[in-house]
């Protein structure tokens, strides 16, 4: 595998391969439970094509960004096949799964403005997205009250790293204002 970030694409598209192989068996909350890999491609296309974001490490990252945290994969193998850089912003953006459920959550209000610049990119674009999908296709069986909390807390995230990009931040807010009501 690729880790030479002189080939982007090339490298891009390996990612892209090994997370859809690693997210293979998962699907979304959504009621149609849509296929898991269309959240990090999701991630990828708004850093991208929204963001302006052209740097291979956040993009690779970003399709990364839930393999070690929901999948069977390790920091190791991310290191191994796709280089340091790589892993390490992934493992940024991995909760700790020692926390109980409440304590992850506070954790990632908390962390939020310790995180390197490339994290807080994926981090704001997976926030635009779960919010996004939360409105277009919610998770099946989520009351209107667990999608506002659920809304409060990306938020709470979000303010935490505001300052690392404006166009993403403002697309969060956009977001964000289609909170359910
Ligand atoms: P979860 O973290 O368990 O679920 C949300 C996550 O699911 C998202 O961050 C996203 O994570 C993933 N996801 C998968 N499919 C979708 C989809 N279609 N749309 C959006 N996200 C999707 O949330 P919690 O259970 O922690 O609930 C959020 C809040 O609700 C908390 O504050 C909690 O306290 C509260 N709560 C309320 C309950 C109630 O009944 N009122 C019950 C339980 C919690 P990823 O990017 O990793 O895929
Ligand atoms: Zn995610």
């Amino acid at each position: 595998m690729t880790t030479d970030t002189a080939d982007p694409l090339a490298l891009f598209l390996g990612v892209a391969a090994f997370a859809a192989e690693k997210h293979r068996m998962q699907r979304r909350r959504d009621v149609e439970a849509s296929p898991y890999i269309n959240h990090p491609i999701a991630l990828a296309n708004v850093l991208k094509n929204e963001g302006g974001i052209s740097d291979p490490i956040v993009l690779c990252a970003a399709l990364l960004h839930d393999t070690i945290e929901d999948t069977e994969t390790t920091y190791e193998e991310l290191r191994r096949e796709f280089g340091p850089e790589i892993a390490d912003v992934v493992a940024e953006v991995t909760d700790d799964t020692s926390l109980k459920k409440e304590a992850r959550k506070r954790a990632q209000v908390e962390r939020a403005h310790l995180k390197s610049p490339r994290a807080k990119l994926v981090k704001l674009a997976d926030k635009i997205c779960n919010l996004r999908d939360m409105v277009d296709r919610p998770p099946a069986d989520w009351s209107l009250g667990r999608k506002q909390e659920y809304f409060d807390w990306a938020k709470a995230v979000v303010d935490g790293l505001r300052g690392a990009h404006g166009t993403l931040e403002r697309l969060f807010d956009e977001a964000y204002a289609r909170r359910p009501r």
